[in-house]
């Protein structure tokens, strides 16, 4: 920039109210222009035009970071620089800013000499950003306790269900009962209504228990082969009514072995072809086939010729509640749960799910599911629990993550976005876990926040290495990386909190309510 254009920019930001400042690196002397002491309340010239008094006005909390920043953007290993920190306001209260900077003169050895930049009150975007966030918090605290209570609830919700059901089919069914045709239709009615609320009951007692968190599945090493199988003859007489035939040219082929929960996959399964039947025309077919993915992963997929779905459509498909305006004499009956408790299922299982359309031809619904050489998921199961729900719960999240981060079909701005969430969810979980570890009062504490330091220092090194090279292989190594850290810290050292904690479980609640 030319000493005009530089002068320009200054006065522009000036004139915005944004604090400007001219750092001589060699000399350390700083000119903070008059808005940079006035965004802070302070009058011009109130503190001295130094790096070393303007960084002691910086939040003690937020100034290793800044130095870092500062640090990675002047020995150019960075262009993205906008850090966020707190600054001392002159009556001692704590403002926000946000940072950007130029470097405009460098040594002949290309070492900056020169930076000119400004400094943005960033205070009113923190504050709406901690109001949202605390709003989440509240409506995901409202849904779990929501998810709790369904949970729970389970037997109360479907006894009552099953014995409506039971003696209906008794009075139509026992010779005893004797029921005129009238009567017999109406019995009938009761039936056909009782299925479709048991149907309804089931699906929300599925989606609250994963949600609750309550969901334990049984992984094992199952023949792909025989539950699509098994499948397809449960729901083959699904379509007879209206002539829909359910074709199988999946488990002729080589036998595939998966590891995962045998019932819930056939559930899925069920759901998937239930749906193909339900929104196909009338002599209609249904086909199952398969194939394995480069990625380790067993693709079946549920192919129909129906109504289709149009594109406009395709974005809420997995969403609660989402039903389709389609002809209303194709599908009278359903609850718009199905998919979204399919899905669920799918990604506690560490797979997939996805779908294709074309409206007036038919839909393929397919779901990847991990094969059982595949080391490169993690399935969240009870032999990984430490027993501390709290604990448990955030290592759930993080396995999650991780697996979404190895899906190779996310866009990279979802895996930038995601590889963020999981360093944000590591940082959190760390100060949730040193909380419980404080009031159990656990003898290693001091030793185990030194390691989740140093574990948050190496994550944030590996993912700064990827980013920087961003190949496959790079994405890979941090994934393995992570992978290796989160299970080996989660068996040795976590497990060992769990005798310090036994008869606490009201202490650390509230210590992690007060947290938040
Ligand atoms: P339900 O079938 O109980 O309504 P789902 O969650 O299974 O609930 O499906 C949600 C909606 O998605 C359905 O109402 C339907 O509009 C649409 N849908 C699902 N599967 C298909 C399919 N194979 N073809 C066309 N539309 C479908």
């Amino acid at each position: 920039m030319s000493p005009e254009n530089e002068f320009r920019y200054a006065q522009a930001m000036e004139a915005i109210g944004d604090g400007v400042y001219d750092w001589d690196v060699t000399t350390s002397v700083v000119y903070f222009a008059p808005s940079y002491y006035t965004i802070a309340g302070y009058d011009p010239g109130d503190f001295p035009m130094n790096f070393e008094s303007w960084s002691s006005r910086v939040h003690p909390d937020d100034l290793s970071q800044v130095f870092k920043d500062v640090e990675e953007f002047m020995s150019g290993r960075t262009d993205v620089y906008s850090p966020k920190f707190r600054f001392r306001r002159k009556d001692d209260s704590w403002m926000w800013l946000m940072a950007r900077a130029k470097i405009v003169e460098r040594d002949k050895d290309g070492s900056p000499t020169r930076v000119i930049g400004v400094h943005t009150d960033i205070d009113q975007f923190i504050q709406a950003e901690e109001q949202l966030l605390e709003a989440r918090d509240q409506a995901e605290k409202a849904s779990k306790a929501k998810s709790e209570f369904l949970a729970s609830m389970s037997h109360e919700l479907r006894t009552p269900m099953n014995a409506v059901l039971g003696f209906a089919q008794m009075m139509q069914y026992d010779p005893r009962t004797n029921l005129s045709e009238i009567q017999n239709n109406h019995v009938s009615h009761i039936i056909e209504g009782g299925n479709h609320l048991l149907e309804l009951i089931n699906d929300v007692l599925d989606l609250s228990k994963i949600e609750a968190d309550h969901l334990s599945l049984t992984l094992e090493q199952i023949d792909s082969a025989e539950i699509v199988a098994d499948a397809v003859l449960m729901s083959a007489s699904l379509g007879n009514a209206r002539n829909i035939t359910v074709v199988d040219k999946f488990s002729d082929a080589a036998s595939v072995m998966l590891q995962t929960d045998s019932m819930r996959f056939k559930q899925c399964l069920l759901n998937l072809i239930s749906n193909a039947v339900k929104y196909n025309k009338d002599g209609g077919v249904v086909t199952l086939n398969g194939q394995e993915t480069e990625d380790g992963f067993l693709r079946i997929s549920v192919t129909d010729t129906g109504l289709g779905i149009a594109k406009r459509d395709f974005a809420g498909m997995f969403q609660m509640f989402h039903r389709l305006n389609g002809d209303p004499t194709v599908a009278k009956e359903g609850t718009g749960i199905g998919l979204t408790v399919t899905k669920l299922l799918i990604e506690r299982m560490a797979g997939r799910i996805g779908f294709d359309s074309e409206e007036g031809v038919g839909s393929t619904f397919w779901i990847e599911l991990p094969l059982a050489s595949n080391h490169n998921v993690l399935i969240w199961s009870s032999a990984m629990k430490v027993g501390i729900d709290e604990i448990d719960s955030d290592h759930h999240t993080l396995v999650s993550l991780l697996n979404k981060i190895m899906n190779p079909s996310i866009d990279r701005d979802e895996l930038n976005q995601r590889v963020d969430e999981f360093i944000d969810s590591t940082k959190h979980h760390f100060q949730r876990e040193e909380a419980i570890m404080d009031v159990c009062e656990y003898p290693n504490h001091e030793e185990h926040r030194k390691q989740h330091q140093e574990l948050l220092t190496q994550i944030t090194e590996h993912v700064a290495g990827w980013r920087a090279g961003t190949s496959m292989q790079d994405l890979s190594d941090l994934w393995w990386f992570l992978q290796n850290w989160l299970f080996k810290h989660i068996m040795k050292e976590d497990t060992q909190i769990v005798f310090y904690a036994r008869d606490k479980a009201q202490l650390i609640k509230k210590s992690l309510q007060d947290l938040d």
